[in-house]
């Protein structure tokens, strides 16, 4: 075993031909990250334990780099959400209005999922405090507003690993890089006027939500953007964000809905685009030394196992950046 400050890392694994050097990230999850839908039901819910899976198998985290976490309890989600939307998700129900407004059947076992999903995005915050990067195998649920549900979005997971965390002291400053390709509505609007919170969304600027919230910093795209146009304005919008947030720790949320072919998306990224984006993201916040917490964000490709696949991306560059970091400190190169 190989230690340096504040990183372990663990001597078995790999990916064909790569060095055998397991970086320590660790990821939360749950099974309870998974509910059942109706059949047909275009939530690809089965894609958390098939990244889980996919990662295991390659060797980009260890089962041991798998941490569970607790559903939230009230205080915390209140921190963020009001006590008559908290209220309506333990007890009183969704009115078929709002059910249709989160595009998901309402259940006892969502709302489970929902505070098991936000816990792990705070855990995967408190990881990345202490190793510099970790993730979580779900949240990213950006469309959540303080008082009600839109856009598969109960809970704001990323709002209220924020909060939380300010709230114990534990940071200041928070910047939220949200590169899904549906504008973060409620993110933008639970953090509106508060100086120390920046909020990034760049996203298709005719596509849902209809109505956009004001984050610090909006990039609308065009419909069928590619990789050039897409990783351009990437480029040229990070810096400002990495300058002006001054953050004690940054989310990503690396929704791969930005995707050529996904449903929802629009937008024509091609894999090699996605792996850019992600690098591009993971260099730029952790060559600054700040602490990156990962979430998933949105993906609606044609198959489950394909959404997984994209999703997968963004932790395969977290692997090789932090390898090759490590592999720079010792010299080995
Ligand atoms: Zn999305």
């Amino acid at each position: 075993m190989i230690v340096t400050p504040g990183r372990v890392q663990l001597g078995h694994s790999t990916l064909p031909g790569e060095d055998a050097i397991l970086l320590l990230m660790k990821c939360s999850y749950s099974i309870d990250y998974e509910v059942a839908l109706p059949p047909g039901h275009p939530f690809p819910m089965s894609k958390y334990p098939l990244l889980k899976a996919q990662l295991i198998s390659e060797g980009i985290i260890a089962p041991a780099d798998i941490v569970a976490p607790e559903p939230l309890d009230v205080a915390t989600l209140e921190l963020v959400h009001t006590p008559e939307y908290l209220n309506k998700l333990g007890h009183a129900g969704l009115s078929a209005k709002e059910i249709r407004r989160l595009g998901l059947p309402w259940s006892d076992a969502l709302w489970r999922r929902s505070r098991y999903a936000a816990a792990g995005t705070l855990l995967a915050a408190r990881s990345a405090l202490q190793d510099g990067l970790a993730a979580n195998l779900a949240g990213g649920t950006h469309h959540a507003f303080a008082d009600h549900a839109e856009g598969f979005c109960v809970l704001n997971d990323v709002a209220i690993a924020v909060a939380k965390l300010r709230a114990e002291g534990a940071i200041a400053k928070a910047a939220i890089i949200d590169l899904d390709v549906h504008q973060g509505n409620g993110t933008a609007a639970i953090f509106e006027g508060e100086e120390d919170v920046f909020t990034f969304s760049m996203h298709g600027e005719r596509n849902y939500p209809s109505v956009k919230m004001r984050s610090n910093l909006d990039v609308p795209l065009r419909d069928g953007a590619g990789d050039d146009e897409y990783l351009g304005k990437l480029e040229q919008h990070l810096p400002e964000v990495i300058e002006r947030s001054q953050a004690d720790i940054a989310f990503y949320l690396a929704g791969v809905d930005v995707a050529a072919g996904d449903r929802y998306g629009r937008l024509g990224l091609t894999e090699e685009g996605i792996r850019k984006r992600d690098r591009m993201v993971i260099e730029a916040v952790r060559r600054r030394g700040v602490p990156l917490a990962i979430v998933l964000a949105g993906g609606y490709a044609p198959t489950r196992a394909r959404t997984a696949e994209l999703h997968a991306h963004v932790f395969r560059e977290a692997w090789r950046y932090e390898r090759s970091e490590i592999n720079s400190r010792s010299g080995a190169f």
